[in-house]
């Protein structure tokens, strides 16, 4: 029995992530800081209470949905005068962080909970606000194999893939990998694009050679960077996210981080991590990532 989720950051995710384990039946009692999210929280059925603490009291799963890995460490250990949930919370609460942090981070908090008495697991998710609503994410999850088979059943209320990647952390991991390819291959593909249009390529003739050749990925396929190959990517509706740039901005960013305590040669997810940064920085935090090509077209001279 997964009882009561106390479930802390009701956000842009987290709050249809919330209104999806209600309608599924579930008992949860959810605390964010910000008045607003409180009150959409509750216009989806979501019952709210007044701190962290009270919803932590009685509850069997703390599930976090916060913007960084500071908020988790914070939340888990108490911050300005706010008790450390994991002080509050009773033996052997299992601890759900559903954020995108680092993979230090999320092995620390691991360390930590498990000191504390209490079991922890790693589960971010791609698939975005969308996704968040229609309860089709793809959570992958770092957790030892029996708190795996506890979060299942509650990830499957959210989410359509649930992946398990290995021990704590793992979750993590997959994610910061993964990003790392898409933020690569999404400038790789915008470069190849404004290169044709230098050459006096067509878009349509390059996406049909590439997309059936070894060009062929993500990017290219389902996220097309210029408008007309794929109708539905967001350069045909002016960049609209879809995937913000701020967003890919900051997984690049834990994906360095990653690279730097690794001690691995990434130099392309270093050069893809200041591309996206400068991209988010100059008016593009809140547009689509694949807007990333009418900057390398802008820097292209006419
Ligand atoms: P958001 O900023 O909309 O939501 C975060 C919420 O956490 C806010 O409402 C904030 O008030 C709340 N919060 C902060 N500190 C808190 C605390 N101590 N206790 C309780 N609540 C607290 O962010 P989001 O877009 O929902 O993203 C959440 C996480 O999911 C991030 O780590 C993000 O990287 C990741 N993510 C986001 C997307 C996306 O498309 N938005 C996709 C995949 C993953």
């Amino acid at each position: 029995d997964t009882g009561t989720i106390a479930f802390l950051g009701l956000g842009h995710m987290g709050g249809p992530m919330a209104a999806n384990l209600i309608k599924a039946g579930h008992r949860v009692v959810g605390f964010d800081p910000v008045p607003a999210a409180v009150e959409a929280a509750k216009e989806h059925g979501v019952p709210m209470v007044a701190s962290a603490e009270e919803a932590v009291n009685g509850a069997n799963v703390v599930l976090t949905m916060l913007p960084s890995g500071k908020h988790v460490l914070d939340a888990y250990r108490g911050v300005d005068g706010a008790p450390g949930l994991l002080s509050v919370a009773a033996p052997d609460t299992l601890f759900l962080d559903c954020s995108t942090i680092n993979v230090d981070e999320a092995r620390e908090a691991a360390a930590i909970a498990l000191e504390a008495g209490h079991r922890s697991v790693d589960a971010p998710v791609s698939g975005g606000v969308v996704g968040a609503e229609a309860g089709t994410l793809t959570f992958m999850v770092g957790a030892l194999p029996e708190d795996f088979e506890t979060v299942k059943p509650i990830l499957e209320l959210m989410g359509r893939r649930i992946v398990h990647c290995g021990d704590h952390g793992a979750g993590q991991a997959a994610k910061v990998c993964n990003n790392m390819i898409l933020g690569v291959s999404m400038i790789a593909v915008s470069e190849a694009f404004v290169l044709g249009e230098k050459l006096g390529l067509t878009h349509q003739a390059l996406f049909d050679v590439a997309s059936n050749a070894s060009g062929q990925c993500w990017a290219l396929t389902t996220n097309c960077p210029v408008p007309g190959p794929v109708p539905a990517s967001p350069a045909n509706r002016d960049y609209q996210p879809g995937f913000a740039g701020a967003l890919m901005a900051k997984d690049l960013r834990l994906a360095v981080n990653a690279l730097e305590s690794t001690g691995v040669d990434g130099k392309m997810g270093h050069l893809a991590s200041q591309i996206y940064d400068t991209f988010a920085a100059e008016g593009g935090a809140g547009r689509d990532f694949s807007g990333i090509i009418t900057d390398i077209r802008d820097k292209s001279g006419a």
